[in-house]
């Protein structure tokens, strides 16, 4: 069964823009599914939907069988969302930052789960720097691991690596690569080509608030 079920979900804004227009899409246990699409596409709504943070207008998300809306409590423990801006002025450190994270699913504490998360991000030897002293890319790994600490099996990823270097893109998708090995269900937005092709499995290519095509990244690759 797919772990992430969109059934014609439909987003029309309060000053009557209509930004998804009919979203259908199935993501499987594990896949890595790239959202790509120019800017303006609907990818950020279409995720905001699903993560709550924007009220669908009509249609269905479910997440392993969990209604985004009328199961909101069980949804949102399953769903993780890493959003595009990095929004890090924390004077906290890291490890106390990531376990907060934790606290706020009504997670009980766990000193382990915290450990093994900046671990499994590389961010160990960081666990008492504060948010602010790291880079960039620490940065985002501090909120990669924030989005992960509750142990959800759905992780989005909002353009990860909008406005980044080559370098620190190369490394976003490194991590994307090892989350991929402990069979993390991933949704991810982009709007370059070329990142879908590095990390994804399949690809849902948007445009005006619809999908225009779901393919696997090998067939896709092979008709550009
Ligand atoms: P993407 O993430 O693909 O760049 P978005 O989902 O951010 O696209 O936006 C899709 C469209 O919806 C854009 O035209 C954007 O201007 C519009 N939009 C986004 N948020 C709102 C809002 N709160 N009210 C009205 N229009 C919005
Ligand atoms: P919702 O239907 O989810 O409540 P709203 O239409 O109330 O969304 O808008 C949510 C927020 O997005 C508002 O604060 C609004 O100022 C902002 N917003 C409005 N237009 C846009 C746009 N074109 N792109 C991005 N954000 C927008």
């Amino acid at each position: 069964a797919p772990i992430l079920s969109i059934r014609d979900l439909r987003k029309t804004y309060d000053n009557g823009f209509e930004a998804l227009k009919g979203v259908s899409l199935d993501i499987q246990p594990g896949e890595i599914l790239a959202l790509l699409g120019p800017n303006g596409a609907g990818k950020t709504t279409l995720i905001s939907a699903v993560c709550g943070i924007t009220r669908i207008t009509s249609g269905t998300a479910t997440v392993a069988g969990h209604d985004v809306q009328r199961d909101w409590r069980q949804a949102r423990e399953l769903i993780g969302l890493v959003p595009q801006e990095i929004s890090l002025e924390s004077f906290e450190k890291v490890r106390r930052t990531v376990a907060f994270s934790r606290g706020l699913f009504g997670k009980p504490r766990d000193d382990a789960a915290v450990e093994r998360v900046l671990r499994q991000l590389s961010l160990w030897d960081k666990r008492d720097s504060t948010a602010m002293q790291l880079s960039g890319g620490m940065k985002r790994r501090v909120l990669i691991a924030k989005a992960l600490v509750h142990e959800p099996r759905v992780l989005f990823l909002d353009e990860p690596t909008a406005g980044v270097d080559v370098e620190l893109r190369r490394d976003m998708w490194r991590v994307v690569d090892e989350l991929r090995r402990e069979g993390v269900t991933i949704i991810l937005t982009t709007h370059y080509i070329e990142e879908a092709e590095a990390i994804a499995d399949r690809v849902a290519v948007i445009s005006r608030g619809r999908i225009l095509l779901v393919e696997d990244k090998d067939s896709l690759m092979r008709r550009m």
